[in-house]
């Protein structure tokens, strides 16, 4: 923060963190109303088995219709509702939301969805869960809950509890945005998570950049040998996802394939086949 010196500058720049302050807290206020108001909405982003390349899921990505902001990304609003408290009110609505609509999906496909830090050490965060199924009707095996690395790093014994809890329902856990965080390698050893998800920060630059493609490389080897299933997030390119389906990648996400979608357009676009897997059927190369 600018100290004081009494010159123009400081004062513009203090009349800006001012009003910076006015925004956010017109923002809590914001999204306190659309809670009750019911203006957050869910896309879904399709999954594609990286073998077949068909469609075998889709991970619920939270949307807030505002009235004059339009449609508001969760990267502006999520962290403010850790911080205010509503993210455990959130999260239980798009949990609620995603598995009533992801029910009329047909029953080989799965749901992913993302788990807030602050969630995850909720001592209610398993019955909430348990009783969202029950009240869709979502079968807990067909749910997958995705925590990041940073949730983990709190290190808080209700968090293991709860991951632990939560596989006992049936439900899948995803670690995701791996290798981000801080001493990734050691958080796969704390928990038997059911899926990695590479960060796209390493995707970005494969296969042009060799260093990352090692660390990709690496990530698939040491996920199978952990029995872990692994997917590839942030895939935006043909070259990527060759290089997804070449190095045995479980499953593959990403603009390439399908940017995320409303709920309206997701049943139609999870049943259709993929351009990719398109390309694959005059692939020679392939073993039958
Ligand atoms: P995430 O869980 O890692 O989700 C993937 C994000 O990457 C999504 O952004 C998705 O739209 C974007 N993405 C997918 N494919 C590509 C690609 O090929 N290229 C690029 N550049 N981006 C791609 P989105 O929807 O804006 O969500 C951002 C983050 O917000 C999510 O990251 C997740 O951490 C959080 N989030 C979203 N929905 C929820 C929610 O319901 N609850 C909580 N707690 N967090 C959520
Ligand atoms: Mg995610
Ligand atoms: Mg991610
Ligand atoms: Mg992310």
């Amino acid at each position: 923060k600018a100290k004081s010196r009494g010159d123009g500058k400081s004062c513009i720049f203090e009349a800006v963190m001012l009003l910076d302050v006015i925004a956010q807290r017109e923002l809590e206020l914001d999204l306190r109303r659309a809670l009750k108001t019911d203006e957050f909405e869910v896309h879904y982003q399709p999954q594609a088995n990286a073998e077949t390349g068909l469609f075998e899921g889709a991970e619920a990505l939270v949307r807030w219709r505002h009235p004059r902001r339009g449609l508001v990304s969760p990267a502006s609003f999520i962290p403010i509702a850790e911080d205010i408290g509503l993210i455990g009110a959130i999260g239980e609505k798009v949990l609620r939301l995603a598995c009533r609509e992801a029910s009329s999906w047909p029953s080989s496909y799965t749901l992913a969805v993302n788990l807030s830090a602050i969630q995850l050490s909720d001592p209610r965060l398993v019955d909430m869960v348990a009783e969202t199924l029950f009240e869709t009707g979502f079968e807990g095996h067909r749910l997958e809950l995705e925590v990041t690395e940073t949730a983990l790093l709190r290190d808080d014994a209700r968090s293991f509890e709860n991951l632990r809890d939560l596989k006992r329902l049936g439900v899948k856990i995803a670690l995701d945005d791996f290798g981000t965080g801080y001493s990734s390698l050691s958080h796969l050893r704390r928990f038997p998570f059911d899926r990695v998800k590479i960060d796209q920060s390493f995707v970005r630059s494969i296969p042009s950049d060799p260093e990352s493609v090692a660390i990709v490389q690496a990530i698939i080897m040491l996920a199978e040998k952990l029995k872990m299933a692994v997917t590839i997030e942030g895939v935006e390119e043909i070259a990527q996802h060759q290089f997804a389906v070449k190095e045995g990648c479980d499953q593959i996400q990403g603009y390439f394939l399908s940017r995320p979608v409303p709920q309206s357009d997701i049943r139609t676009l999870l049943t259709s086949v993929p351009e990719a897997a398109h390309q694959r059927e005059g692939d020679h190369a392939r073993p039958s």
